[in-house]
């Protein structure tokens, strides 16, 4: 599994979501699931398997992303493609 080196590691934005010291998804970038929704609202798909987007995530513990629920960084995101898909 790949390890995130990208700068949205360290984005203040995703320092308010919730912590998540849970099994599932623990370690995925959140900053990467939350540009993985994006990606599906900004294209209105109406179709999301998370688990299967979840697979090609890279990995991160670091900075602001650290912990963080890569859940709800991926739902926000696909609201705010879909948002900005109008
Ligand atoms: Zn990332």
């Amino acid at each position: 599994m790949s390890t995130c080196n990208k700068d949205h590691r360290s984005d203040p934005y995703f320092t308010q979501l919730p912590v998540d010291q849970g099994d599932f998804g623990r370690h995925k970038c959140a900053g990467c699931a939350y540009e993985a929704g994006y990606q599906r609202g900004i294209n209105r798909c109406m179709s999301i398997d998370m688990e299967t987007d979840f697979q090609n995530l890279s990995e991160s513990q670091a900075d602001a992303v650290r912990h963080k629920s890569p859940y709800v960084a991926y739902a926000q995101g696909y609201a705010n493609g879909l948002f900005d898909s109008y």
